[in-house]
């Protein structure tokens, strides 16, 4: 069993991953098993998706139940389930932004959000951060500014340009009458955990509004409780015309959003997705968001994420040159490669993401509970030390 699917995925998978040695079976709320029975905290949760926890008895209970009523309804039918789910994203979400566009995935969603921005102003321009990250398809990569993830694969959507990110003057600079799009992540995820400064937020609302350019968050990573708000940008209370969602919003279930507000208008025919707002999933992201409502995840996320700061900053082992951190949205990072260290926390019982080269990324689920936060800063202090 340990050898086979290993063996069978590295014989038959197409590989677009570095593989770790660990072979993943089952999982219960912030734990996950190997096939050899060993426990894992599991810091990583499916890349930041599963915040209600592994295995999540609400979820899975809706999901079955949904499967035995109704899978699949395209857009172009009305659906019950579809239709508490758009009334519940309304009610959650940030002023205004009452319109939602249901996909499949994050990458999906920051296509659409660059297409319904391109429909809507009649402009072609988008501009995005350095050390940003939208995703992988076509669209999402042209504003993705990672050299490694564009390099190959071009001639890339034209259009697209980058600004440093946190450069307020720089923002405002780029920003014209040719601009459809400013695509921002209000925590850069992949870049390294590194949050944007309110000043810089408000910035990209000012000189969108001054020109009428639209502005687009990318709470991909962010959103859903984790960095101790439902959505980030609720911290700075700037509110975007669009907001991009996915990885948490369903308990584990492949789904993106775009929540749009009232300027975003298209006519039917111009976009479409077969798979988008199926009932299954929208079963499993109504469950998912009721649970994180019921248990209070973004308190949780923040008080988790100061108990973590209060045990872990002062025992900072010299390697460390910083911590940075909003909610359980967590980065440390080192002075040197922290690949060595993260296959070192997985040997000790802590799986951990990297962010770019030195940054050790932790996203734990959010129901994850006191004693295994303090059991995560144990073994980072002890196996960074
Ligand atoms: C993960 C992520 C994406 C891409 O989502 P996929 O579901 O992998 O396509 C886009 N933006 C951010 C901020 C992300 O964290």
């Amino acid at each position: 069993m340990a050898e086979s699917a290993r063996y069978i995925e590295r014989r038959w998978a197409l590989e677009v991953f570095p593989k770790r040695d660990i072979t993943l079976v089952r999982g219960r709320g912030a734990e996950v098993w190997d096939d050899d029975g060993r426990r894992y905290i599991d810091c990583v949760a499916g890349i930041g998706v599963a915040s209600v926890g592994h295995a999540n008895e609400a979820v899975a209970e809706a999901l079955a139940g949904q499967a035995r009523t109704l899978v699949t309804c395209p857009g172009i039918f009305y659906n019950d389930t579809r239709a508490r789910l758009l009334e519940k994203l309304a009610s959650i979400a940030p002023e205004g932004l009452t319109r939602g566009f249901l996909c499949n995935s994050g990458a999906e969603s920051v296509e659409a959000a660059i297409k319904f921005a391109r429909l809507t102003t009649g402009r072609a321009g988008v501009v995005s951060a350095m050390r940003g990250f939208h995703g992988r398809t076509l669209g999402a990569l042209s504003a993705t500014h990672k050299k490694e993830y564009r390099e190959g694969f071009g001639p890339l959507v034209p259009g697209f340009s980058f600004v440093p990110f946190n450069s307020a003057a720089k923002l405002r600079a780029a920003v014209g009458g040719e601009t459809a799009a400013v695509v921002i992540e209000p925590v850069q995820g992949e870049g390294g955990i590194r949050p944007a400064t309110a000043e810089f937020l408000q910035a990209a609302r000012d000189v969108c509004d001054e020109t009428g350019a639209l502005l687009v968050f990318d709470e991909i990573q962010t959103g859903f409780c984790r960095t101790g708000r439902m959505f980030a940008c609720e911290h700075h209370g700037v509110v975007p015309d669009m907001l991009c969602l996915a990885k948490a919003i369903a308990g584990g279930v492949p789904t993106g959003a775009v929540l749009a507000n009232e300027r975003i208008r298209l006519p039917p025919g111009k976009h479409g997705t077969t798979f988008g707002g199926n009932p299954l999933v929208c079963a499993a992201a109504l469950a998912a968001i009721e649970f994180m409502q019921e248990e209070r995840l973004a308190e949780r996320a923040e008080v988790l994420g100061a108990r973590f700061r209060e045990r872990f900053e002062p025992r900072m082992p010299r390697r460390v040159r910083a911590l940075r951190q909003v909610g359980l949205m967590i980065g440390v990072e080192l002075r040197e490669r922290c690949r060595p260290h993260i296959n070192a926390l997985a040997e000790a019982g802590v799986l951990t993401l990297p962010a770019g080269t030195t940054v050790i990324r932790l996203l734990p689920p959010l129901v994850i509970s006191e004693a295994e936060i303090d059991e995560v800063v144990e073994v980072l202090v002890r196996v960074l030390s």
